[in-house]
């Protein structure tokens, strides 16, 4: 794609770089030669901020030294490990991939482009960041922040997703092929530091000279934004069921979907009638806790978590203290803690 000349271009890497030498942040993953590391932080780093991921990653490591271990997991082990992190096909993902590695490649982390990409959960920019990252292969990236810069850059017209292949030209043209590690590292600290989403700082950034939404006067202009769609919210009633022994039932989520393979309460839209006649056909009402609310990609929810008692034992029934060793999304969590504040006095 020649929208640089050559000098343009050797300028702009130049600067890039000398710009990520002064100003780069310190990450444990940077320069870190261990590929299995380096893949967990490309996953993690996926829709989730650095100061959110550095904690995680830091245990996970801990637990899952290697790749081995991480597919001889349970992925009970793995989900509570990831609790909180949000995404959960990514955790699920990573264990698959850990067992892929173990059953077709010897347990040996693949360093190939075409067998990484049969990894489950590894995408073309993820491939690029991990063997860009741990092998210096001159491979481009495009992650979010990536295609803020590069759409800005150009002035794109279009929203990102609508002219991914555009922006893959891009940011292939501008990788230095000398040195592709510290490039791609750079272009996302740029990103992320500079090249921010509301208050992008451009009189320090290295590109300023070229880039064509500063030097229009509207950086934050771009990239554009694709028309909102609304949000709908979705009212859900959870029941938290307390047998005689003050024990409360949970239930394992379906291990495909949203939320797979997390523990919750059991919970409804709407009315939630026809689940306690299901479950609990003798429960008595208690109370309700406070409304949960939770915001995930394509919809939001309102939860109403409300208290039964209940005449049942067996399966799925814990006890308040051992919740802390299943996995629980967000939304449930917060449930938990209510539980768990010594206002409530639990078991009732
Ligand atoms: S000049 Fe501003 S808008 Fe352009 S890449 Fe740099 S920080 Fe982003």
């Amino acid at each position: 794609m020649a929208i640089w000349t050559a000098e343009i271009l050797k300028e702009m890497r130049r600067s890039l770089l000398d710009w990520y030498q002064r100003a780069g942040r310190t990450l444990p993953w940077r320069n870190e030669p261990d590929i299995y590391r380096v893949w967990i932080s490309e996953i993690m780093l996926q829709q989730t901020q650095v100061k959110t991921v550095i904690p995680y990653y830091e245990r996970w490591l801990e637990q899952f030294p290697t790749v081995k271990t991480l597919a001889a997991a349970d992925l009970q082990t793995v989900l509570k490990q990831w609790e909180g992190l949000g995404y959960y096909a990514r955790a699920r993902n990573l264990h698959q991939a850990a067992q892929q590695v173990v059953t077709d490649f010897g347990g040996q982390f693949p360093e190939d482009l075409e067998s990484i990409l049969r990894l489950k959960g590894i995408g073309r920019t993820t491939a690029g960041g991990i063997l860009s990252s741990a092998r210096n292969l001159p491979l481009a990236i495009l992650d979010g922040n990536v295609k803020r810069v590069l759409a800005r850059l150009i002035a794109l017209e279009v929203p990102p997703a609508k002219a991914l292949d555009v922006l893959w030209d891009i940011s292939e043209t501008l990788l230095d092929p000398k040195n592709p590690r510290d490039f791609n590292q750079a272009l996302m600290d740029l990103g992320a530091t500079l090249c921010t989403v509301k208050q992008p700082d451009c009189p320090h950034c290295p590109w300023r000279n070229h880039c064509q939404a500063y030097l229009n006067h509207q950086p934050t202009a771009f990239p554009r934004k694709a028309p909102k769609k609304q949000i709908p919210t979705k009212k859900l009633v959870a029941a938290i069921a307390f047998n005689l022994e003050n024990q409360v039932f949970i239930q394992q989520r379906p291990q495909d979907g949203l939320l797979g393979g997390l523990w919750e309460f059991p919970n409804r839209e709407g009315e939630i009638k026809s689940l306690l006649i299901q479950l609990f056909p003798d429960a008595q009402y208690e109370r309700s806790l406070n409304t949960v609310f939770h915001a995930y990609t394509h919809f939001k929810i309102e939860l109403e978590p409300r208290i039964y008692r209940v005449n049942l034992s067996g399966s799925g029934w814990v006890s308040l203290q051992s919740l802390k060793d299943y996995p629980f999304s967000k939304a449930h969590l917060k449930i938990i803690e209510q539980l768990q504040d010594p206002q409530l006095s639990l078991p009732l």
